[in-house]
């Protein structure tokens, strides 16, 4: 048998480049009803799910994180509310991803927020699409806009899903939660407290009536029922601030809790950033110390068209 060791003794010098270990990467940079975006990177590539915060405060948030927004290749659209396409065109324009939507939600956001034409991918929902060693599964869910859709991620045999602003939960869920190893799902508000709250009638009924959001109970319920075989971490997403608060979502999972690990996505600063495995998830100490003045603080994207 050969030996690991060379004829004088010692141990080869390995590669670098073969020895480290590339880890599927993980991060909400913004998640609420006041802007979204979801990261997930792999290697060289990632991919971002939702773009609905400004181009300037994402560059903030992703430094604070060190992430580096030129890994981002594709930016998958849910659909067309300003809180999930507001960045989209200058997030295209600053970093070069393509924006992927369907037809219909191109049409119904083109006459607000529209990437440029040589920055647009149609696709169709339920049909995979393949991005570097990213594969990106879609499936239909019940929300009041024209084509919603919500999105799993498959990448080095880690499966993530981002499911946010569905009213009830339906088929595509449950399939694609069962697939899960690690979900930001949506635990959008407290029952109570939207009841007795200050939202006006029609925006109560709206939130409750099966094409708006997800309540923590109904969250908590379905994760409960499904007991989704690979799922080993939960991300509880797109909070409200009026009808709900962090303890209040983490509290409708308080019997899931030595079987996930639970965090809640805030709707102000980015996530940490977690390493995923088929495993677990790992989070990771935040690179660098946030900046006092973030706006002065430039990325460095080179040839860049800003
Ligand atoms: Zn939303
Ligand atoms: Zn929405």
């Amino acid at each position: 048998m050969r030996s690991f060791y060379t004829a004088s003794g010692h141990a080869p010098r390995l590669n670098p480049a073969y020895v480290k270990v590339e880890e599927v990467k993980v991060c909400s940079l913004a998640s609420g009803s006041n802007g979204n975006i979801y990261y997930v990177e792999y290697e060289d590539t990632a991919i971002a799910v939702d773009m609905g915060i400004s181009f300037r405060r994402l560059k903030s948030r992703a430094l604070t994180r060190h992430i580096d927004l030129r890994k981002i290749k594709a930016v998958f659209i849910s659909h067309e509310h300003s809180d999930h396409v507001y960045g989209v065109p200058a997030l295209c324009r600053h970093t070069g991803a393509v924006a992927y939507v369907t037809r219909r939600t191109y049409d119904a956001m083109k006459s607000k927020y529209r990437p440029d034409q040589n920055s647009l991918h149609f696709f169709e929902i339920g049909t995979p699409e393949t991005i570097g060693p990213f594969t990106i599964h879609s499936f239909h869910k019940p929300h009041d806009v024209e084509d919603p859709c919500s999105f799993r991620i498959e990448v080095a045999g880690v499966n993530i899903g981002v499911f946010t602003d569905i009213g009830d939960c339906c088929q595509g869920l449950e399939d694609n939660l069962k697939m899960c190893h690690l979900a930001f799902l949506e635990s959008n508000y407290d029952r109570e407290k939207l009841d007795t709250g200050r939202y006006p009638e029609h925006l109560k009924q709206r939130i409750i009536s099966g094409y708006g959001h997800l309540s923590n109970i109904q969250s908590a319920e379905i994760v409960r029922r499904l007991n989704p075989p690979h799922l080993h971490t939960l991300f509880l997403s797109h909070i409200s601030q009026e009808n709900n608060t962090p303890s209040l979502a983490i509290r409708a999972f308080e019997d899931m809790r030595d079987k996930y690990e639970i965090r809640v996505m805030s709707r102000n600063e980015a996530s940490d950033v977690w390493a995923v495995t088929t495993e677990r998830a790992r989070c990771l100490p935040n690179a660098i110390e946030i900046p006092k003045r973030l706006d002065r603080v430039p990325l460095p994207i080179p040839n860049s068209t800003l």
